[in-house]
């Protein structure tokens, strides 16, 4: 557990955007990912992206970056 900020999701450099701003936009990456990634209709736990067992590492990348700002309990809207 490294401390201080993660460095997920490449870590470009963002210019012109507040942290709080960049810090949503992560969040919005995220969450694009575990939709993405999220197991199709007849398809339980199996990534439909990756071709593996469900949840694959950047389903797990996303929901560890999630949990890290508060937001960790995302399930996609149309999954549910
Ligand atoms: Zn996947």
């Amino acid at each position: 557990m490294a401390a201080g900020s993660g460095g997920l999701v490449g870590a470009a450099p963002v210019t012109g955007l507040s942290p709080a701003q960049i810090r949503n936009r992560m969040i919005l990456s995220a969450r694009v990912i575990i939709t993405d990634h999220w197991p199709r209709q007849g398809q339980r736990d199996w990534c439909p992206i990756c071709h593996c067992k469900w949840m694959c590492d950047p389903t797990l990348d996303a929901y560890a970056y999630l949990r890290e700002v508060g937001q960790g309990r995302y399930v996609p809207p149309q999954m549910r």
